[in-house]
């Protein structure tokens, strides 16, 4: 398969920047990839539409398609369930565009016992204090939600410096600087992997 065709699985610490990457990718391209929409039982923030961003459904709902086998993989985060659906994905598919999958790190783990096949990218942040300013400047977390997402947001980054987790790594500090890079990994272009900064602030 040409490496343009495989899906592009995106994860990275909770505030990293992905949805600010993707929105601008799609708004540049809005018919060459196509979105894997999760299932998520985390309420809608201001300005989310059920079906664009996320399927928000309730949790019983949630575990009605885990008993169906609907997912390709599901993890909790951060005490929501969210979840990678075979149509979802499928749908994608179906309508040729590249699929860009934006997900966790046991999802990472789920997708790599999977037979999807896709490439890597980790959006590592320039520093914990800078993913720290962004989450709380994003202004949808509570305190508490914040302390979680940033300590779930150490795991992630231990896990994405074990060898061969990920393809490539691109560090969003200059947003103009890594959606330029981001872009060309998505279109299948080469790009020289950024290095993971220590993040041991
Ligand atoms: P994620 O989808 O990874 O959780 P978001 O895309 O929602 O993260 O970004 C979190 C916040 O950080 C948003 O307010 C966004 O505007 C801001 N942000 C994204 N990239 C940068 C950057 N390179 N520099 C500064 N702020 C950024
Ligand atoms: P948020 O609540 O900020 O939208 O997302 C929280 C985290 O859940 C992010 O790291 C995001 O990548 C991840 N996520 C979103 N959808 C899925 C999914 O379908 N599966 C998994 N495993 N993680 C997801």
């Amino acid at each position: 398969m040409a490496s343009f065709a495989r899906p592009l699985v995106l994860s990275g610490p909770s505030g990293v920047g992905k949805s600010t990457l993707l929105k601008r990718l799609f708004a540049e391209f809005p018919d060459k990839f196509g979105f894997s929409v999760s299932h998520t039982t985390r309420a809608p923030r201001p300005g989310e539409t059920h079906g664009k961003e996320y399927f928000f459904v309730p949790a019983d709902e949630f575990k009605s398609l885990i008993a169906q086998n609907a997912f390709i993989e599901h993890a909790e985060f951060s005490g929501n369930s969210y979840g990678t659906s075979v149509a979802t994905v499928n749908q994608v598919h179906e309508q040729g565009r590249r699929c860009i999958l934006d997900i966790e790190a046991q999802g990472v783990r789920q997708i790599k016992a999977s037979t999807l096949d896709p490439v890597y990218l980790f959006i590592s942040p320039p520093s914990l204090a800078a993913l720290r300013a962004r989450l709380q400047g994003r202004g949808t977390e509570t305190d508490a939600s914040v302390q979680k997402r940033l300590a779930t947001a150490l795991k992630e980054i231990e896990y994405a410096k074990e060898p061969n987790v990920h393809d490539l790594v691109i560090v969003n500090d200059d947003l103009d600087r890594a959606y330029e890079l981001f872009k060309k990994v998505a279109l299948g272009e080469q790009i020289t992997s950024d290095v993971l900064p220590p993040l041991d602030d």
